[in-house]
């Protein structure tokens, strides 16, 4: 399943405060407006937020992207953002279309420009007690080790042998274990994970309780 369940928290919980203290030792975290340029394209934040700063005479702040699959885990994604004028604004188009991006400011975030192999830290936090979200979120962070190895852009062309086998182990425990958590705990009413606009009870659930009822 490529669809990621986790979306832009629709307000600021006590929840979120709690985890942004503990990430950043800062409570700054807020919404944050995208005004993508079309020349910068996802997952290279850092340099497009440079670029843009650059171009405006702003500065550039890194910090962590927080994105929520309900009940489940927080997603802190390491992202890169222009202050210009005391505003924060993202310049990097969202992948999923969004409009908006929850952020908290990181000062403990370093990263080297000159590195094409620099890449944001990321880190998740579970919610959800069940064995299989700490599961998953352990596989997630396995496969963020590995990938940490390389230059963003390699989409595993330039993975080692090794490297490439373990990946793809890994991969397949990820599937498998977000189907599972997603078969517990994504609500029956809410639109399926798989993306189809359906609801969840009507669409992927029936397929899935044959395999994990
Ligand atoms: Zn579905």
């Amino acid at each position: 399943m490529a669809f990621s369940p986790t979306v832009v928290p629709s307000f600021i919980s006590p929840e979120i405060k709690k985890i942004c203290l503990n990430i950043a030792d800062n409570d700054r975290v807020q919404f944050v407006d995208i005004e993508p340029r079309a020349k910068y394209t996802p997952n290279k934040c850092a340099y497009n937020a440079k670029d843009e700063a650059e171009t405006v005479g702003g500065e550039v702040v890194f910090g962590r992207a927080i994105f929520l699959w309900d009940k489940v885990m927080f997603d802190l994604i390491g992202h890169a953002v222009v202050e210009k004028d005391r505003r924060y604004y993202c310049v990097t188009p969202s992948k999923m279309g969004d409009q908006k991006v929850l952020f908290v400011p990181d000062p403990s975030i370093r990263f080297d420009f000159d590195n094409p192999n620099s890449r944001l830290p990321s880190c998740e936090v579970a919610i959800s007690k069940k064995p299989e979200v700490q599961k998953l979120l352990n596989v997630r962070e396995d496969i963020r080790n590995i990938k940490i190895k390389y230059p963003v852009s390699s989409n595993g062309v330039l993975l080692s042998p090794a490297d490439a086998q373990a990946l793809s182990v890994l991969e397949r425990q990820q599937t498998d274990l977000l189907s599972r958590v997603i078969y517990a705990l994504h609500p029956l009413k809410a639109k399926c994970a798989c993306g189809s606009a359906k609801q969840f009870k009507k669409c992927c659930r029936p397929h899935m309780q044959r395999v994990y009822g």
